[in-house]
């Protein structure tokens, strides 16, 4: 196979961790070409613009893409590239897996949960949906569509069927935000009763919340609206050791961006001991997405296989070794599973 992906080296930390993900990701010699492009502080410097159009045709070309994070600048003016990347691609779901890996700082152990988070509607939208901002008072809307619930539901069920997954949680504020919450809910059930193999629970948000934190092992699949999508999914993060092993996909009809979940990390940027594991985690959804499941376990099995190692892993997870070491690693990891 060969397959050319767009790909963004990043702001901060970005191009730190997007060398070390694929210099594994080469390891697997599965024919993948990179198209570099830019977006964000780079771009900004290099073009004279965030977000080039160069880039934008290089993701539609290629229709993949792997983006190191990218800092927003603060202040007016500015909105998140990130959230008009999912919009000029309509990058509807917003897939973030939690998985537990054995010696890492989690709380729990044996937790493999995915957050599916519908990605362009709800409370986060565009400026358009500010209703008033005089100083004294601020009133925007929610926008909550029958053809977005529908198909970030149904997304959710195809994942659920594909993956062999048993359960779908829906989760909504229904009882209290009756109309946006209601809708989603409503359109949930109809699309919930074309899978019947799969188990649908409903579950308030604030319900969820505690829920997670107390038994998360009874969740499989969550699927919600935008605002909640977001808040359970850095939980979800919380609870199988952080930021530095939670990845996210983005996907749509047209287009699929993948990236770690945190930020550019501008406090350790440059010093070279960034982990790499969130966005090389966003690759093995890629690889998946790609038709390369095996790949993406493998690599999978690697990370399990290191993340023990302090003396290769890097500080956040406990080790003393940095972002190069964990690569390192990895690529010994795979050697020697090849090997086997
Ligand atoms: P952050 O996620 O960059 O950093 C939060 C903390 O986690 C920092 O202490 C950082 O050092 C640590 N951290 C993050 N990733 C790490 C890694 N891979 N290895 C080790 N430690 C890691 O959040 P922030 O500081 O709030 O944001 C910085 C910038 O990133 C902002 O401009 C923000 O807008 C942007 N951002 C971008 C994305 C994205 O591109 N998807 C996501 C979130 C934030």
């Amino acid at each position: 196979m060969s397959k050319t992906i767009a790909v963004i080296r990043g702001d901060g930390i970005g191009p730190e961790i997007m060398n070390a993900t694929l210099r594994v990701l080469d390891e697997l010699k599965v024919g993948l070409q990179y198209e570099f492009v830019e977006a964000g502080m780079a771009a900004q410097e290099h073009v004279g613009e965030l977000l080039p159009s160069a880039t934008l045709e290089s993701i539609a070309r290629h229709r993949v893409a792997l983006k190191g994070p990218l800092t927003t600048p603060i202040g007016g003016g500015f909105s998140s590239l990130n959230v008009e990347l999912r919009k000029r691609f309509d990058l509807y779901a917003n897939v973030r897996p939690a998985i537990t890996v054995p010696g890492t700082k989690a709380r729990y152990e044996g937790i493999d949960l995915i957050t599916v988070r519908e990605n362009t509607e709800g409370a986060y939208g565009s400026d358009g949906q500010v209703l008033s901002e005089d100083g004294d008072m601020a009133l925007s809307q929610i926008k909550v569509t029958r053809r977005g619930s529908e198909r970030i539901v149904r997304y959710a069920f195809d994942l659920a069927r594909r993956q062999g997954r048993k359960k779908v949680t829906v989760v909504h504020k229904a009882n209290i935000m009756k109309t946006t919450s209601g809708l989603f809910l409503k359109v949930a059930r109809e699309v919930a009763a074309q899978y019947p193999e799969i188990q649908c629970q409903e579950m308030i948000v604030d319900n969820t919340c505690m829920q997670l934190v107390m038994n998360p092992h009874q969740f499989d699949v969550i699927v919600t609206t935008n605002l909640f999508g977001d808040i359970i999914s850095d939980l979800c993060a919380g609870l199988v050791g952080g930021l530095g092993l939670a990845p996210g996909a983005n996907i749509g009809t047209e287009a699929a961006i993948f990236e770690a979940v945190h930020g550019s990390a501008p406090d350790i940027a440059g010093k070279g001991i960034a982990n790499p594991c969130a966005l090389l985690l966003a690759a093995c959804q890629m690889l998946g997405h790609l038709g390369l499941e095996p790949q993406a376990e493998r690599v999978r099995n690697a990370i399990r296989d290191v993340v023990g190692r302090k003396d290769r892993v890097t500080p956040d997870l406990g080790g003393t070794g940095n972002t190069d070491s964990f690569a390192d690693a990895l690529i010994d990891s795979l050697r020697a599973d090849g090997k086997a």
